[in-house]
């Protein structure tokens, strides 16, 4: 099959968050299977587009509104990522450093999946399905689907994952006239509570909905900000998929990015390095359990939950435990971290910024993983930690419920109901009395890293469900 993923991020070349690791991986498992799987996204001028070559194979004007604008598709050439990666450069649009944020995102990446159909549509063979991410791609199924200037790609299915249902990037009908014309009667298909809203649209016009999990599946139908009873209404077109992990980047026998490699085998000595190094780094104690956190410091990741409960565990249990967070977002968490530093000095250090070299170093020298999610779509961080013989210590809400089985169930990790202060550090409590055992708590660590979440199973799912629409 001939399968196109448009996506606004995709790792190596751009990352915000899980999505680029979706992207960048899925595709990869897809031509493993022997499928002709590739991926456009934004040709952003970050350090990844200066130190790598890209070939220009395509040039076209397209517009935007009453704006008229050229584009430009980049396919990279000098590093083989296991599928091709085509970049769309638009002068004025993407030529910048960030991926997102911007006043004008709803401009960029309206005229971005423009470019990118009006691109697909000049092809001799058309995708046997095209597969849009989160909602800088919503309007894509419905251009397909309903637009008079793309009827030849009225036929081929598209599917729309749901990464983050919570980012709508709802806007104005005063802006409809960014979209390419359509009859006034079709406005209900991109309509959502008075606003034009790219993933109602999405999950209207796609032929597929999925998210990256099932429980989320099951979860985004009674709470997903305002589009439940889409969602509800649209169920038998809708599933959960879970996602999987790209085991050759998150390989700790191979992975260059750590202090040293390990092996199931070496688990212990490597493990130890890592932490040794850490603690060395931001001055923690190694004797002691370290706890970690890595991702975006935002309330739907319990971020905001942080600070009182290192307060809490620090001021009660001094010296017991080291805590460690790689993060950045919400000004007010960043602050608060920032202020427990003096406080705890040599158990708690926090490094505010992305990292990626370090969140590897982190997977692989700590002991437990911190995930007090209040929305969890999939959670990809749970999945690596296993992968590095790390305890997931988390809240049961989406992906996290079906990927962590509580060490009570004859499971790996530690797990709470409730996104509270109380809950989380009466897991800590817990995970440190299993440190405590320390034979069970190395065992453990051997069961953790053999558990499979490779995408080779996920991306079979998702050939199956393309096939399903044939
Ligand atoms: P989300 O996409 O909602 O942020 P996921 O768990 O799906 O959450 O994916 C998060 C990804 O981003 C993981 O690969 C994680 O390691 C990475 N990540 C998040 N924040 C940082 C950071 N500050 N430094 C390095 N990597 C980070």
């Amino acid at each position: 099959m001939k399968i196109v993923h448009i996506s606004a991020e995709c790792y190596p070349a751009a990352k915000v968050g899980g999505l680029a690791d979706v992207a960048g991986a899925l595709p990869k498992y897809q031509n493993q299977l022997k499928h002709a799987s590739m991926v456009i996204m934004p040709h952003y001028y970050t350090k990844f587009r200066d130190e790598n070559k890209f070939k220009s194979v395509f040039q076209g004007m397209a517009k935007l509104g009453n704006t008229d604008y050229s584009y430009q598709i980049f396919l990279l050439q000098d590093k083989d990522l296991g599928f091709d990666l085509y970049s769309i450069d638009i002068p004025g649009l993407f030529d910048r450093e960030n991926i997102y944020s911007y006043a004008d995102d709803q401009e960029r990446f309206i005229a971005f999946q423009i470019a990118a159909l009006n691109w697909i549509i000049t092809f001799k063979k058309l995708p046997d399905v095209v597969h849009c991410h989160d909602q800088q791609t919503g309007f894509i199924p419905f251009f397909m689907s309903k637009v008079k200037s793309y009827k030849r790609l009225r036929e081929i299915p598209s599917v729309y994952t749901i990464h983050n249902g919570e980012y709508q990037g709802q806007f104005l009908f005063s802006k409809q006239y960014l979209l390419p014309d359509f009859e006034p009667y079709l406005n209900g298909f991109i309509e959502w509570d008075g606003l034009i809203n790219p993933v109602a649209t999405a999950i209207k016009n796609a032929w597929k909905v999925t998210t990256v999990s099932p429980n989320y599946m099951k979860e985004v139908a009674y709470s997903m900000a305002g589009l439940e009873n889409l969602l509800q209404y649209e169920k038998d077109k809708s599933i959960g998929i879970l996602n999987g992990i790209d085991d050759e980047v998150w390989n700790p026998s191979t992975d260059v990015m750590l202090k040293r490699k390990f092996s199931l085998k070496s688990i212990e000595a490597g493990k130890n390095f890592n932490k040794k190094w850490l603690c060395n780094e931001f001055n923690l104690d190694p004797s002691k359990p370290l706890f970690t956190f890595i991702g975006r410091l935002v309330k739907e990741k319990g971020a905001d939950l942080l600070p009182a409960t290192i307060y809490e565990v620090m001021s009660k249990y001094p010296g017991e435990q080291n805590i460690l967070i790689l993060g950045s977002g919400d000004e007010y968490v960043q602050q608060a971290l920032w202020d427990l530093e003096t406080k705890f000095k040599g158990n708690y250090c926090s490094y505010i910024g992305y990292n990626e070299t370090l969140s590897h170093i982190i997977y692989a020298g700590a002991d437990f993983l911190l995930m007090p999610s209040r929305v969890e779509p999939c959670g990809l961080n749970q999945l690596y930690a296993l992968r590095y013989g790390t305890v997931p210590v988390v809240r049961r809400t989406g992906g996290l419920t079906d990927t962590v089985i509580d060490i009570g169930d004859q499971g790996f990790g530690i797990c709470h109901n409730q996104a509270t202060v109380w809950d989380i550090a009466y897991s800590i409590g817990r995970a440190k009395e299993f440190y405590d055992n320390k034979k069970a708590f190395k065992d453990n660590r051997k069961k953790m890293m053999q558990i499979d979440h490779s995408w080779k199973r996920a991306a079979k799912e998702y050939i199956e469900l393309y096939k399903s629409l044939k």
